[in-house]
Order: C-alpha cells, then structure tokens, then sequence
C-alpha cells in the first residue's frame, strides 16, 4: 500500500508547491478562516499549514491519511457535482509516503462530539499521529494545539531519491509555493493568511470584509500597487453562468501573463477556451490589446463543468463550451464598452 501511495504521489505531488496547494486547499474544504504558513528552505526541508477550520476528530485522524478515504464524499453521484476541492483522497496518504508527515488537530469546540468532550475531561484536547518511514502510523498521541489542524511535512522525497534530483533551488522552489499561495489568496480574500520564509514574513493579508475595496487592498498586495486603480469592476448573470472580479488595462510593453487569473467554481484553471474568449473582448475595444491583466471568477452548477480530468486539477471540460466562450465574450464586450480603461 506503501507502494501504490508513492506511486499515487508521482501524479500529484511534483515539488513542495503542489503539497502547499493540496494542504490549503484541505484547509479551505474544512471552513477555515486564517490561514498560516510556513516553509523552511523552499519547503524542502519543512512546511507546515496550520488552519482553524473544524479540525478532525481522533477517531478519524488515521483515515485522513487512508488511501481513498474522502470525508467529502457521500455517494459516487457525487463525483458529478464536487462542490469542495479535494475530493479523491489522495492528497495526504500520497504526500506522507515520500516525506516525514505529521498530522495535529482538534476539533473546533462548537462541533465535538460527547465521545470528544469526555476526551477532553482528560486533559486532552489535541491529538497528533504521525507516519513512519515504513509508511506505518504512529499515534494518535495527545498534542497542544488550538482549534484546527496543522500538516507539517518534513524531508520531501527523502525517500525517493529520484524525485529528489528534479527539486531545484530553494529559491526556485519557494518562488513556486509563492504562485500558489498567491493563486489561492487571490481566489479567497475572507480568509486570512500568513506566509512566512526561513522565518522571514512574506505576506500578511487580513481577511476581507466583502466590501470591494477590502478585496480591492488584497489584490493591489499580490498584483502590485495600482492594479485595483487600473481596473474595471465585472459583474455580469445569465442562467445559470455569473463571471464576476476585475480586469485590467493591456499593457503594451511587458506581459501581464503573471497577472492572468481565471477561476472556475473557486478553481484556478488555464484553458484556452477562456483565453480566446477574453481575448476576443478586448480585441473588439483595444486593437493592441495583447496582454489584459485579469483576475475572474466564472461560477456554474457543478454539473456543468467536470473538473476530474486530471489530478492537478488545472484543466475543467465544459459541458457547453460554445456557450460559455459567448458568455464570458459578451459580458467582458459589454463592461469595456461602458467603462473607460
Ligand atoms: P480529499 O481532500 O480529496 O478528501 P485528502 O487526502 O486531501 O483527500 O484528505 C483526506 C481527508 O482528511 C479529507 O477528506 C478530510 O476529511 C481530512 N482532512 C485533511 N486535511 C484537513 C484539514 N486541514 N482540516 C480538516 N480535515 C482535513
Ligand atoms: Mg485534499
């Protein structure tokens, strides 16, 4: 089992920049609203998310890291409408079998259990399991930490050379945990987060408030300053589709390529469908308009769009593609045509 989970591992966990995704995104699943990271050379030697979601119970902490054992599943129906983002199982039994993982949790107080309080006349609260180098589990021993969970994951690829080899620099490597902490502070200005580098604070963000200036400040901090004043607001509905978020003024001598966010159901996806389509808008308006900067939000019905098409999870299909493109295409045509950019 040892085995299938490293093999398992090989598809999703390339670098510490896919474990960070994957440990964040658990984060978000389980309600969280702050968010504190932490990496250690790159994340080579050390990361560690903490989060204050709703925790996981002691009697559960061992099937957290159990291949295929998914909390957030109820039927196979389900895989047709994932409304949360992990939903394979995969992510923690896979990252544990080529790293040194530890698992802290407790349950957030408002949703223990009796069993958990009793528990907790003991004295004991916080439980921690860990996995051993032969892949066998090590715990559930009592720990102190605060209502949440924290993953921390030590050695990536310590036991598997070869993937050791294709890590580059800890400065490459951060610069990747970078994107995607970005990437997902982008796409959830609520939550609260904290990146912190060889102990070195790299972004501290306070949660928004949901006014637009709030989201606003958050994207002016991860885009550089002047975005939020660059842009035009988007916020357009049609059944069943709404785009909403923000684009920004084409710049015509440097690419904005690192400033091209799509989300589709709080996702970040490339997909050339969507390119073509914004494109498009601003070809209409903007003759030179080669490079929009953007940051978009394209919410469905989960059953229109299937997002189980790889592992990484970067691709979607539609379901209506040609009406989707149209959409997006129009709605952008319709904003730029009343704004002034
Ligand atoms: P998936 O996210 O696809 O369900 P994972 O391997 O990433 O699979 O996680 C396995 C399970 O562990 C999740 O379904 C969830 O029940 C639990 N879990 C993992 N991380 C957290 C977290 N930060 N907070 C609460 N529960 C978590
Ligand atoms: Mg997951």
């Amino acid at each position: 089992d040892h085995l299938v989970n490293q093999i398992a591992a090989g598809e999703v966990v390339e670098r510490p920049a896919s474990v960070i995704k994957e440990l964040i995104e658990n984060s978000l699943d389980a309600g969280c609203a702050r968010l504190e990271i932490d990496v250690e050379q790159g994340g080579i030697k050390r990361l560690r998310v903490r989060d204050d979601g709703r925790g996981i119970p002691r009697d559960q902490l061992a099937l957290a890291l159990a291949r295929h054992a998914t909390s957030k599943l109820t039927e196979l129906a389900d895989l047709e409408a994932v409304g949360t983002l992990g939903f394979r199982g995969e992510a923690l039994p896979s990252i544990a079998s080529v790293s040194r993982l530890t698992l802290i949790s407790r349950v957030r107080p408002d949703l223990e259990s009796d069993a958990d309080t009793t528990e907790r006349a003991a004295g004991d609260s916080a439980w921690e399991v860990a996995v051993a180098i032969d892949g066998r589990l090590e715990g559930p021993r009592p720990a102190a930490h605060p209502p949440g969970t924290s993953v921390e994951v030590r050695d990536l690829f310590f036991n598997t050379p070869a993937r050791r080899k294709f890590l580059r620099t800890e400065k490459t490597e951060f610069d990747h945990v970078d994107q995607v902490v970005r990437r997902l502070a982008l796409a959830r200005p609520d939550v609260a987060l904290e990146l912190r580098h060889n102990g070195r604070v790299v972004h501290q963000l306070p949660a928004a408030d949901g006014r637009p200036e709030s989201v606003l400040a958050r994207l002016d901090r991860l885009l550089g300053s002047g975005f939020a004043e660059q842009s035009l607001e988007i916020d357009a509905s049609a059944v069943d589709l709404r785009l909403h978020g923000w684009v920004r003024r084409p710049a015509f001598s440097r690419s904005q390529a690192d400033q091209q966010f799509f989300y589709v159901n709080g996702r970040l996806i490339r997909d050339r469908l969507i390119t073509h389509a914004i494109r498009q808008a601003f070809s209409d308006f903007l003759h030179q308009a080669r490079h929009p900067g953007y940051v978009l939000f394209l919410d469905l019905p989960p059953r229109l769009v299937d997002v189980n098409v790889h592992p990484a999870k970067h691709e979607v299909r539609f379901r209506e593609s040609r009406q989707v493109h149209d959409f997006i295409q129009r709605a952008l045509q319709r904003r730029l045509a009343h704004g002034v950019l």
